[in-house]
């Protein structure tokens, strides 16, 4: 007998052609994960399994594969020989130290095995109670399952709790998307959302050196590192935005600082993203939440994007909702740090809440040469690599 992971992954998604596509990609991310830790992996038609590792790593691998993309569930499971005997031996270890109601689940997959299902459970739940007299059976609403899932190998796996995976695609399996990353709480949790449907990441982060600090792009660089967890390697791109703050805040009505900046940045992220093969843009917008994410400020600063989409995942979310997200993928107390970002920087007491495109347009032509100061903007940017 021995002891293994057993994986689940969601069925939906492998139908059809793409069904090798996205295994491939499950595959490598699982690999990648696992690449530092003796253990053996199996990749089975629909199942995957981990085994020969040690006891003391079983809770690391188990949180490692939690974090990938795609995977549905886990179960910790004792490996036997699919014989009756060895089944129920293993069965009745498992309960042991169990109480209340609980029921089987037997899954043959071949018919070699000589009793049906529905005799393997009735002899197991039988064993199960003469082992433990503070069991009782439970078919509808039990405290535990035992279940047993018979393979056509000659081998039979038999364990009690499902734990929860992280869900969603495989890493990759829906292209790029260049990552809006502020030092903020909204972001992070934009990228997780958005690489929870398949996306790879490239980040840009904005920043205002000397207004912003060293620290500022750190932080940024720390919730890069975070959110890689999860997303895969990723690149980050620094860009310089002093010069255009600058130029804004000589030249244009303060009241519309932030929307023109907004503005600014959304056209160099379209750059950015182009240039890096980035099918769309992802930012952190809450519908609302401040002056510049009302949806008079979000048509006109998505006007400055010509041809990609712009996936805000926390549009629809509250900030708790936000910030409950930000905590369990652990970039909660990185993105709290009290370090500037550079929309602090030349902040207006007034911003506009309702601004017409027609007017930012106005606003924006006062400035001379915002084309060379954004050329500046990509050609200087510099591109740390996470991995
Ligand atoms: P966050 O918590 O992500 O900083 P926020 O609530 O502070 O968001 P804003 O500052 O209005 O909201 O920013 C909205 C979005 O614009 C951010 O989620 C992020 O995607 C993008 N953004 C803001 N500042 C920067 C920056 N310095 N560099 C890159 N992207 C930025
Ligand atoms: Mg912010």
């Amino acid at each position: 007998m021995d002891k293994v992971i057993l994986i689940r992954f969601g069925e939906l998604f492998l139908k059809g052609k793409n069904k090798q596509f996205f295994e491939n990609l499950l595959i490598r991310s699982i690999k990648e994960k696992l690449a530092d830790l003796p253990c053996s992996l199996h990749f089975g038609r629909g199942r995957y399994t981990v085994s020969d590792y040690a006891e003391e790593i079983e809770k690391t691998v188990v949180s490692r594969l939690q974090t990938v993309f795609g995977l549905q569930s886990l179960s910790i499971a004792f490996r036997v020989a699919a014989d009756f005997e060895a089944i129920a031996d293993t069965a009745v270890a498992l309960a042991a130290d169990k109480r209340g109601g609980f029921r089987v689940n037997v899954h043959r997959a071949g018919k070699s095995f000589p009793m049906p299902s529905p005799a393997v459970a009735a002899e197991l739940g039988a064993r199960i109670l003469d082992g433990n007299t503070q069991l009782h059976v439970d078919l509808h609403t039990p405290d535990f399952t035992v279940n047993v899932d018979i393979r056509e190998d000659g081998n039979a796996y038999v364990y009690a709790d499902k734990i929860d995976c992280a869900g969603g695609m495989p890493v990759g399996s829906a292209g790029k998307g260049l990552l809006l990353l502020s030092g903020g709480i909204d972001s992070p949790v934009a990228g997780y959302m958005m690489a929870k449907r398949g996306l790879t990441l490239d980040a840009l982060h904005f920043h205002s050196y000397p207004y912003t600090s060293e620290q500022a792009k750190d932080k940024v660089l720390e919730l890069a590192a975070r959110l890689r967890v999860y997303a895969g390697s990723m690149s980050v791109v620094c860009a310089s935005f002093t010069a255009v703050q600058e130029a804004i805040h000589q030249y244009c009505d303060p009241n519309y600082m932030i929307t023109v900046m907004r503005c600014f940045m959304m056209r160099l992220a379209e750059r950015f993203a182009l240039s890096r093969q980035c099918g769309c843009i992802v930012n952190g917008e809450s519908l609302g939440q401040v002056a510049s994410q009302t949806l008079e400020s979000i048509t006109v600063t998505n006007h400055s994007v010509e041809s990609l989409p712009v996936f805000r995942p926390c549009i629809g979310m509250d900030k708790q909702e936000i910030i409950d997200i930000s905590r369990k993928i652990d970039t909660y107390e990185t993105s709290i740090q009290p370090f500037e970002d550079c929309c602090t920087v030349f902040l207006p007491d007034k911003p506009v809440t309702r601004p017409s495109l027609e007017h930012v347009r106005k606003e924006i032509a006062k400035i001379p040469d915002a084309e060379g100061l954004l050329d500046t903007v990509f050609a200087t940017a510099e591109v740390i690599r996470i991995s």
